[in-house]
């Protein structure tokens, strides 16, 4: 069962904003997801790619899946044919994997290139230095079948609104940066993915576009 009202909330909120609202329904059953597509939601997240491979096949085929988890370079190959967007490139390595499986199916893939925000070491993401060499590289052409189209952060799990508005902001900041450089090859670099239930708002004040939802919506995991 979904919360509604919850999800009503969210997503008005999102249109005032002009902000995109990915529903994670990671772990959820297939029937929780008919029941927002009912409602209009068109773009859903999870963060495994055989949970989109399961889901995918028994679900209407205007869904929009976007994968928001680590993806490993031997499951690239797979999950391509069906997502619309990765949201967690993270290394240099996963980024030649997809342009090689790319190119033989002739697809343009949507990446977004995660950048490694919070304090925490538990999370994936790319430091600063790893994030230069890619945009370097991205500049030569060496990925003619990857767009990249902008940047997603997870803040830190803590309390100080301080600290996760400051993650934020670092990221914003970034992502003005990179599109100020107006290197080419770059693709559009819209997307800004930041912000999850318990941190959308503050997300959203500092500059998210994109906000990645699951247990408000979904209930707990
Ligand atoms: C699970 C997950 C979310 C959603 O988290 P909620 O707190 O349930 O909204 C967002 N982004 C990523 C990368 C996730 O893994």
């Amino acid at each position: 069962m979904i919360n509604e009202n919850s999800y009503r909330e969210i997503c008005s909120y999102c249109k005032d904003h002009n902000v995109t609202l990915v529903a994670v329904s990671k772990t959820k059953p297939v029937s929780d997801i008919q029941q927002l597509y009912g409602m209009g939601q068109r773009v859903f997240g999870e963060n495994k790619v055989q949970e989109i491979l399961e889901k995918c096949g028994q679900l209407p085929d205007d869904i929009e899946w976007h994968l928001i988890g680590h993806l490993q370079t031997n499951k690239v190959k797979q999950i391509l044919p069906y997502v619309g967007l990765i949201h967690s490139v993270d290394s240099l390595h996963l980024m030649q994997e997809i342009e090689q499986q790319a190119q033989k199916l002739q697809k343009k893939i949507q990446v977004l290139l995660q950048l490694k925000i919070a304090q925490e070491d538990t999370k994936y993401g790319l430091d600063e230095n790893e994030l230069t060499e890619i945009l370097k590289k991205v500049a030569n052409d060496n990925y003619g079948h990857i767009e990249v189209r902008g940047l997603m952060g997870m803040a830190s799990f803590t309390e100080s609104e301080t600290q996760v508005r400051a993650e934020f902001s670092t990221l914003k900041q970034k992502f003005d940066e990179i599109k100020r450089q107006g290197l080419v090859n770059l693709g559009r670099f819209d997307i800004l993915s930041m912000g999850m239930s318990g941190d959308f708002q503050i997300a959203i004040e500092e500059g998210s576009n994109m906000i990645r939802v699951g247990s408000l919506i979904f209930g707990e995991r």
